[in-house]
Parts: C-alpha cells; structure tokens; sequence
C-alpha cells in the first residue's frame, strides 16, 4: 500500500446480511480513508450494528466482499480481521472491572497476538509468572492511555470509574492493539453534555493515521467529527456523501432528519 494520506484502508463491496427473511444489511458499500472519519447513522433497527459486526468479522456477510487494505478479508474470523489490522469497540463492555486503567489496557495489549478473545485472569497469571516485562507491549499501553486522555487515571480502579471514563478506557484497550482501521459502535451513548464533549475530543486527536467508522446518535457530534456521512434505512444506504451534501438530501430529510 502507497503510503499517502487518504490512502482507503477498508473497502466493504455490496455487503448483505440476511437474517432468515430478514436483510438486516442490504448491499451497502462503505470505503473508510486513513484520516478520515465515515459516520453512519439511522434509526434503531437499521442495521448500523449489523453493518458493523459484518466488517469487524463478527458476522460472515451473506453477500459481497470486504478488503482490508489490498487484502480480501471477506469471511475471515474476528482474530484475523484484528491481527490484520482492524480494532473496534463494542456496545457491550469488554472492561475487567476489578483492574486498573494500565492493567486493562496491557491486558488488551497483549491479547493482539493470542488466537482467543483476551481471559484477564489468564493473562493476569501468565504475566505474573513470567516476571518479564514486555518493553514494546508497556510502550504501546503507555501511548494508548496518553491518547485516550486517562493519564491522570492510570492507576485507577476500572469500576470505580465514570461511564465517561470506561469508554475512553474501552478506546484506550482498542488503541492498544495498535489498528489501523477503527470501528467505534455508539462511543457517546449514555453520555452527558461533558463527557460527550471529552468524548469528542479525543476522537479528533486519534483521527489523524486512523481510518475510523463511527456509528452515533448523537448529531452534533456527527457533524462535528465526519467527513463523509452514510444514512441507513431498513438495511439499505439511502444516502452517502459530504455531512451538507447529506443534510440536503431530500429522501434522508424525510427518512430520518426530519423525524
Ligand atoms: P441498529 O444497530 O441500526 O439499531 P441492528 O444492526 O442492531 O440495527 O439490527 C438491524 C436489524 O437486524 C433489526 O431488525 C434486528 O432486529 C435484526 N437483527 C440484528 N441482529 C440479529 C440476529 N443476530 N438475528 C436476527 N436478527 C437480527
Ligand atoms: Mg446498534
């Protein structure tokens, strides 16, 4: 891959998912640029999570193709897809509560290259044991507290921790994996005007090397961080382009915006 700037590391061909009867995503085509930030929205039910799980590996799509860089990832599992270069976050907490901020993202640092989702207590006790300290993995954890603003919490305890707070700890693990490509599914659900606004923040300062898809609710974050803007509707894109090109468009004004 050419090194340039808006190079596209994630190309999803015509994607579908079908759920029994049901196409939950229905040939949708995302590109997502190094440097970029591609949002989708829609309402509950469009298939934004479905679209997600499909190019993080979750799900194996129906039909159509995913590449990663100049490579066809279209079916593998997971663990390839995040060994290849792609990290996402989940609705769903991945956060080992009774550890601190550092202990989580080192744990999540060295899961990068295991064939299983990351055991904390396994990992916990095969670290102890070693007694080594992993120089590369301890800088990486390092870097990816520092871009997800937690410095200051390094050393706090993750459940003791604002909800605020665990999702930028649930970037930070992201980041600690070092991908290229970012899947973030709601980042600001459940947020306040503040933590919203912390949330923001950092999401501009990791954009730049990152090609990211961020799915949310929230709109005013939406126009304040994509470049390029996806609406979904009963599985389907309806609209993509520029945030203005899209705000523009009649079918989404009435689809969604207008609700
Ligand atoms: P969104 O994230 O936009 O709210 P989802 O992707 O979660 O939408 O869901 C899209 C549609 O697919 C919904 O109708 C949902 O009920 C359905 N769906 C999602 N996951 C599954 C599944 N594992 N099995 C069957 N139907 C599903
Ligand atoms: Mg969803």
């Amino acid at each position: 891959m050419a090194d340039t700037p808006h190079e596209v590391l994630l190309s999803a061909r015509k994607i579908t998912k079908r759920f029994g009867g049901l196409a939950a995503v229905n040939g949708v085509s995302v590109d997502l640029w190094r440097g970029r930030i591609h949002a989708v929205i829609g309402p509950n039910g469009a298939g934004k999570s479905t679209l997600t799980n499909l190019l993080s590996g979750d799900l194996p799509p129906s039909d159509g193709a995913i590449h990663l860089g100049s490579t066809d990832v279209t079916g593998w599992a997971s663990e390839r897809i995040s060994r290849q270069g792609l990290g996402r976050s989940y609705q769903k907490t991945n956060i080992f509560l009774p550890f601190s901020v550092h202990e989580n993202v080192r744990l999540a640092a060295q899961s990068r290259d295991a064939q299983q989702p990351w055991n904390p207590l396994r990992w916990w006790r095969d670290t102890r044991r070693a007694g080594a300290h992993n120089r590369a993995s301890s800088e990486r954890v390092d870097r990816a507290i520092e871009l997800a603003g937690l410095e200051a919490r390094r050393d706090a305890i993750a459940g003791t921790m604002s909800h605020g707070e665990q999702r930028q700890l649930e970037i930070a693990m992201t980041l600690a994996t070092e991908p290229q490509v970012l899947l973030l599914d709601e980042p600001l659900a459940g947020m306040g005007v503040a933590e919203a606004e912390r949330m923001v923040q950092l999401l501009l300062r990791i954009k730049p090397g990152h090609a990211m898809m961020l799915v949310e609710h929230d709109m005013d974050a939406v126009f304040a961080l994509a470049d390029h803007l996806t609406v979904m509707v009963n599985g389907e894109a309806i609209a993509s382009g520029t945030p203005p090109e899209v705000r523009a468009d009649a079918k989404v004004q009435s689809a969604y915006l207008g609700e």
